[in-house]
């Protein structure tokens, strides 16, 4: 969803363009590529982690630079960061032949040997903080390499190390910008499917769907009743099956949402600014120093409105001027929260001061003096607009026990010719991956067609 006020544009979601070759193929799929819709730069430096206020490092999109880098947090660190770049390129190949582009129906679709084998010799099921641990002594190196599970929905510290992959894709891969945002990317999706015959309707919100003899027939929504052979939600998924089927048809009542781990929910902060930052790049991080303490506040037992969290800060006007009025800046803070934490208009008043206090504080820009828009949401904001559950941002979290076949499948189990795509599906949370899930779940409805007609 992209907001603009006042000249300044912000991409209000995802902003993170990483693992390029998931977009080309959907691309290559369409008859098209990326590169006939809009234009994508690699970004140097990849991003900026500060440690503390003033202390920061920039992870470059040369590994060479990466590893002279590391070599300053600990004796070895450069060596140490190739190894584990290797192991994590070995995961990311493993991942992608063997894993992340198959569909889960049965048990039996799991043993795969290639995956069992090398999985096991790249300790992809052992828990990411010790993994992280065997290969760096220095909390600054394990933090970095850590971090990126956060995208997916799921502590660092105790998610599978299959995700250690996410450092290849980083490092190696790159960290990319498509020009104009992640709005270009869904207006290319937009035009490609109108070119291609489809009617869009616009601001549809879907009601109901009526289903006759285990078959969705009519979708009811805001704009009408719609004729249905075929269904495919792309709308939260607890949602689909809680709020627009009979109790009869749901596949996932509220008892099997109850006992999931949910991905966390965000504090998000839109800042247009009449100045420029030049102590901030594109992609910012502050990494908090006490990550048990936090991480148990967002996905523990203590959880509560973070008093020093680690947040994520963009500032994508630096690549990309034509996001704010010349002279200013846009700017995102994001920090993950509880999805199980309350959320109103004092709660986020008294939150965006303690943030912008530490943002102030870390990043050494004087920022609330400069403001021109400012936009603040949470828990409600995505409960309310996109009946997200339970107000999370990003669905169901990618943890090992909600991997592969025990997220919910892409075809309904009981209305034969419904099927679902997107985050809370295989392969799960990230833009990439949801693209992935998308063309599996078109897969099977062209598997469906062909063996039923
Ligand atoms: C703040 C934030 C930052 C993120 N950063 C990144 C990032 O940098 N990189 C990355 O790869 N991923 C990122 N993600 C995750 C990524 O955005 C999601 O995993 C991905 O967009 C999920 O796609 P989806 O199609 O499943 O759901 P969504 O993109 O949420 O789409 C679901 C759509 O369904 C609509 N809908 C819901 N109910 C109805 C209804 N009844 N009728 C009609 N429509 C309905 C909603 O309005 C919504 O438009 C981020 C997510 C958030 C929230």
């Amino acid at each position: 969803m992209v907001y603009k006020s006042k000249g300044y544009t912000f991409d209000m979601g995802p902003s993170w363009y990483m693992m390029l070759e998931a977009f080309e193929n959907i691309f290559q799929l369409l008859g098209t590529s990326s590169g006939e819709h809009y234009n994508t730069i690699r970004l140097d430096p990849s991003y900026r982690v500060f440690f503390g206020p003033g202390d920061f490092v920039d992870i470059s999109d040369d590994v060479e630079k990466n590893i002279t880098l590391f070599d300053t947090f600990e004796e070895g660190g450069g060596a140490k960061l190739q190894k584990y770049l290797d192991a994590s390129k070995e995961k990311y190949e493993i991942a992608m032949d063997n894993f992340i582009y198959k569909d889960y129906w049965h048990f039996w679709d799991f043993l795969d040997k290639t995956l069992i084998f090398k999985g096991i010799k790249l300790r992809i099921f052992q828990n990411l903080g010790k993994y992280a641990k065997r290969y760096f002594n220095s909390e600054r190196a394990r933090k970095i390499m850590q971090y990126h599970v956060a995208f997916v929905g799921a502590a660092p510290p105790t998610s599978p190390a299959i995700y250690s992959m996410l450092a290849h894709c980083d490092m190696n891969l790159g960290i990319w910008y498509p020009v104009g945002g992640f709005g270009s990317i869904v207006s290319a999706f937009e035009n490609i499917a109108k070119e291609n015959g489809v009617e869009i309707k616009y601001r549809a919100e879907v009601k109901e769907i009526e289903v006759e003899d285990k078959h969705a027939r009519k979708v009811i929504s805001s704009k009408g009743s719609h004729d249905a052979d075929l269904v495919l939600n792309t709308a939260e998924l607890p949602h689909c099956e809680m709020n627009l089927l009979e109790d009869r048809y749901q596949s996932y009542p509220e008892k099997y949402w109850k006992k999931k781990t949910i991905a966390p929910a965000t504090f998000l902060i839109f800042l247009g600014l009449d100045k420029k930052l030049d102590k901030l790049e594109h992609h910012n991080f502050y990494f908090n120093e006490d990550w048990d303490r936090y991480f148990d506040e967002v996905f523990g037992k203590n959880v509560k409105w973070p008093d020093d969290p680690s947040m994520y800060i963009s500032v994508p006007s630096r690549s990309d001027e034509s996001l704010a009025p010349p002279g200013g800046e846009t700017m995102t803070i994001l920090v993950l929260v509880s999805p199980d934490i309350n959320d109103d208009d004092n709660t986020r008043d008294e939150y965006y001061e303690k943030i912008m206090d530490l943002v102030e504080k870390v990043t050494g820009e004087k920022i609330r003096d400069s403001i021109v828009v400012k936009k603040v949401i949470a828990h409600d904001h995505f409960a309310g607009t996109f009946h997200a559950y339970r107000g999370t941002a990003l669905g169901l979290a990618n943890t090992l026990r909600q991997t592969a076949l025990f997220r919910p499948h892409h075809k309904s189990k009981k209305v034969k010719n419904l099927y679902h795509a997107g985050q809370y599906t295989h392969p799960g949370v990230g833009v990439p991956v949801t693209l992935i899930s998308a063309q599996l779940a078109c897969q099977k409805i062209m598997k469906d067609i062909e063996k039923e007609g």
